[in-house]
């Protein structure tokens, strides 16, 4: 018999740590088979802060140019 490693919980966000989509839930060997486009949401923040919390510190950055 083989036995499948679990698989790890969801990536977190960095602020809020709500559960990321976007960042599938892959042991790290697995992740790097994978294309790093399909890795993380391709945007600044990607695969760091959620949707709602990466917006808020758009505008936050936006405000302070
Ligand atoms: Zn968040």
């Amino acid at each position: 018999m083989h036995y499948a490693r679990r698989k790890p919980s969801a990536a977190q966000c960095g602020s809020c740590g709500a559960a990321l989509s976007g960042v599938p839930r892959m042991r790290p060997t697995q992740l790097k088979q994978l294309a790093k486009s399909s890795r993380r949401p391709e945007r600044p923040f990607g695969g760091v802060l959620c949707s709602r919390c990466s917006r808020a510190r758009f505008k936050t950055l936006a405000q302070s140019l």
